[in-house]
């Protein structure tokens, strides 16, 4: 029965071996600011606890990050330069999954702002010019009082890519690891071939949906510990590059308002920051446990996940999730 042995130590391939953690911002651009922190600083910090957490939570997987000090990554001389290098790196690298960490910010201050309102009237005596001469007039004033405006915005939010870029990021996965090996028979594809564009357009549905799944199990995680909620969410106006410059499933985490006082001191705590690391771990666990228990492998979809998320992504996109 020695047959046996061999058929029962084949191995399944690995749903996700290399996962980019992208701390945002660094260098120059500090990105958004607090009353004693900046967002660069803080998505820094915790994105180096995230790495090793991750390691351990998930033996064998392969953690790499777009920078690891106060740089713009590949040194780039500025944010834009940062962004293309951030997203080449993740391609070259042949990664499966690309995870940004982000701070979010409201409103006009950190922390807070003071404002005024009347709170009544006073009578003051002031001169007046009447038919050239002056006299004496009696007139209202008003008496303001200043009172502090909290910044109130709370809570975290994950981003996916936005629809409007799915051409972009089907060139980006033509490039992919994963899709490259589905055409590696040797033969030379001419460019523009239907069947490859079918393909990637194929695959590029799969990243969303898998995007979608786990942008979803952030947000549960993080409510499960208390958080305030905002959602899973897609920024239609400029889109955000590294998430459709990759050529795999991608998230943009914001772990919190470093405009809100509360909440910076959380970001920058250590209890906050085991916290957040931990919530997005087990996000990531179960997000690849999901993977590859599924049986056809990564086309079968949570319908969890996709009831939740369809409330907010629309009914176009709830026709491409269930194609
Ligand atoms: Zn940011």
């Amino acid at each position: 029965m020695a047959l046996a042995i061999f058929s029962f130590t084949v191995e399944k391939p690995k749903a996700v071996k290399t996962i980019i953690i992208d701390p945002g911002h660094g260098g120059k651009d500090q990105g958004a600011g607090g009353l004693f922190s900046t967002e660069a600083e803080v998505s820094l910090k915790v994105s180096k606890l995230l790495g090793p957490r991750i390691e351990k939570e998930i033996p064998g997987v392969r953690i790499l990050f777009t920078r690891e000090t106060d740089i713009i990554p590949g040194n780039s001389r500025d944010k834009n330069e940062g962004l293309r290098w951030r997203a080449n790196f993740a391609n070259q690298s042949r990664a499966d999954l690309f995870i940004s960490v982000h701070c979010n910010s409201a409103g006009k201050a950190p922390g807070g702002w003071y404002e005024k309102r009347v709170v009544g009237h006073d009578e003051k005596t002031v001169t007046k010019k009447v038919k050239g001469k002056k006299k004496l007039v009696k007139v209202k004033v008003p008496i303001y009082e200043s009172f502090y405006v909290p910044n109130a915005a709370k809570g975290t939010e994950t981003f996916i890519w936005t629809a409007k870029e799915n051409s972009h990021k089907e060139q980006m996965v033509g490039d992919h690891a994963e899709f490259a090996a589905e055409g590696d028979s040797g033969i030379v594809v001419p460019e523009n071939d239907p069947v490859i564009n079918a393909l990637k357009l194929v695959y590029t549905k799969k990243y969303f949906v898998n995007s979608l799944r786990l942008a979803d199990l952030v947000q549960q995680e993080f409510t499960a510990s208390g958080r305030v909620n905002r959602g899973v969410k897609q920024r239609n106006d400029v889109g955000i590059w590294v998430l459709h410059a990759t050529g795999m499933p991608s998230v943009l985490v914001e772990i919190g308002f470093i405009s809100n006082k509360e909440e910076e001191e959380y970001i920058n705590s250590e209890a906050g920051q085991a916290e957040i690391v931990d919530d997005i771990a087990a996000a990531v666990k179960k997000y690849i446990e999901a993977l590859e228990g599924s049986k056809n492998g990564n086309k079968e979809t949570d319908n969890t996940t996709v009831n939740s998320t369809a409330a907010i992504l629309g009914d176009k996109k709830k026709r491409l999730l269930n194609a």
